[in-house]
């Protein structure tokens, strides 16, 4: 039986007869095949707007291309997936001075992409930034363990490969694992009742660097091995440089003991980048890229994409492959047209999070199935000001609301506006509420 990856490239060799050269060099090459369970064939696209131009475009014919190869009706699903940075075996060890024959798993997977020298500093990374300089230079001396949080796309990874590549030229043994393959490997070592052997595999490292440890924060068995590593490591001065998406203390599920060792090194977060940041981001990636954009596009564009640095890079791959194929000129009226959703969807998550801090409640709450008082008026306060201050559809809303269906959403916009009318203090808070998103957005700007 063939494997995914083999299924895939048969498709791609069909799509190539099908789709121009530009779309299929654009759009398909860097694809790749990652499953096939039941009757879904998950495809991984390098980023977001990849994946959305494939399913919005060519859905069907990927769809009956893989039907016909595999044999059976076939459901099609796009993921973002980084081919890079997904390879065989998954603890990477890598040490330049003797080529990395010695280490039981050698590979050089850290991405050529991810340096010190092209990561742009501003100022809300140049402590984390200066931090893994430090712990890259002076290992297991200064901050042990380094732990390093953000929301997502801020460079934690890009940070971690930087050390990876620097440590290993200066000739040290370093691990690289995210908390996903840790569990995997964890689990199959388990399995095979070779728990020893995967504690032995860190044993070698210099540098330890763990990858988005949220992932294994509700997994206790997982965490004590973690930890157990984690403590034989730092006895032997081994640097620990670990990601997050949250500080330590806001991971409910860590234990206290947990907790207080990751604290005492270093904790330190990456902020969403100011405006200043995002237009530097932009223009180097434009010069590496070789992309030929305007000043005035760019500023633009530091202005419309405010989240995180990975949307900035997916806005200026497909904004240059737009006007590769269509022949388009990158003016700001065009840009601004194809920006709309990325813009919009920014916009919802904006609202969402205010509305959540405001009344002391996660996302995930905001969004889940708690249906006591207070969850209920923030849910529906977040209904009526995605309407009104995001111009969003009912059912772009329910969406964003945990896939609540439009009578939900409805009712719940419809019984804010009629409260309103009589309810002073919801009034308040609902200004309240607008004026810190409305004061999040101006800051964004350029003063
Ligand atoms: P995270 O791990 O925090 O989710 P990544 O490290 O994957 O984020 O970064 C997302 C993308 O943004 C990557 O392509 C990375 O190279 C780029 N990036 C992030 N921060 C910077 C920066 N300060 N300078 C240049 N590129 C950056
Ligand atoms: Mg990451």
């Amino acid at each position: 039986m063939e494997s995914v990856k083999e299924i895939w490239e048969r498709v791609l060799g069909e799509l190539q007869l099908q789709v121009s050269k530009a779309n299929y060099t654009t759009w398909l090459k860097n694809s790749c095949g990652i499953s096939l369970q039941e009757n879904i064939f998950v495809i991984g696209a390098p980023n977001a707007f990849v994946a959305e131009w494939l399913t919005k475009r060519l859905y069907s014919l990927i769809k009956k291309t893989l039907t016909q190869i595999i044999g059976r009706d076939i459901d099609v699903q796009f993921i973002v997936h980084n081919k890079e940075q997904v390879q065989s075996g998954s603890l990477a060890y890598a040490n330049q001075t003797d080529g990395g024959t010695s280490t039981r798993v050698k590979i050089d997977r850290f991405n050529p992409r991810y340096n010190f020298n092209n990561f742009i500093i501003g100022d809300c990374n140049r402590l984390a930034y200066a931090a893994t300089v430090e712990a890259t230079e002076n290992p297991g001396h200064t901050y042990n363990p380094l732990f390093i949080y953000s929301s997502t796309g801020q460079g934690k990874t890009h940070l971690l490969h930087a050390i990876g590549h620097r440590a290993v030229n200066n000739g040290l043994q370093v691990a690289y694992i995210t908390a996903e393959q840790f569990t995997t490997e964890f689990v199959l070592a388990i399995k095979q009742k070779q728990i020893e052997d995967f504690r032995d595999k860190f044993r070698p490292a210099r540098i330890f660097l763990f990858d988005d440890m949220q992932f294994i924060s509700d997994k206790k068995q997982t965490l004590q091995c973690f930890f157990q590593i984690f403590n034989e490591l730092h006895n032997n001065n081994c640097q620990i440089v670990i990601t997050a998406d949250h500080h330590p203390k806001d991971m409910a599920l860590l234990s206290d003991k947990l907790k207080s060792h990751l604290e005492w090194g270093l904790i330190v977060s990456i902020q969403p980048p100011d405006f200043e940041t995002r237009l530097s981001i932009l223009h180097a990636k434009a010069e590496e890229m070789m992309i030929l954009i305007s000043d005035e596009v760019l500023r633009l564009l530091a202005e419309r994409i405010w989240e995180n640095i990975r949307q900035l890079e997916g806005a200026l791959i497909y904004l240059s492959a737009k006007a590769k194929l269509s022949g388009m000129e990158l003016t700001p009226q065009t840009v601004n047209r194809l920006l709309t959703s990325t813009a919009n969807k920014q916009d919802e998550r904006l609202i969402t999070q205010k509305v959540a801090d405001y009344f002391n409640l996660s996302i995930e709450e905001l969004s889940g199935k708690r249906r006591d008082r207070k969850t209920a008026l923030a849910r529906q306060i977040a209904m009526y000001l995605m309407r009104e201050e995001g111009n969003c559809s009912f059912a772009e809303i329910g969406k964003m609301l945990g896939n609540r269906n439009h009578a939900t959403i409805i009712h719940g916009y419809k019984k804010i506006t009629t409260e309103m009318t009589i309810n002073s203090k919801l009034r308040r808070q609902i200004s309240d509420i607008t004026e810190r998103i409305d004061l999040n957005k101006a800051s964004r700007k350029k003063s």
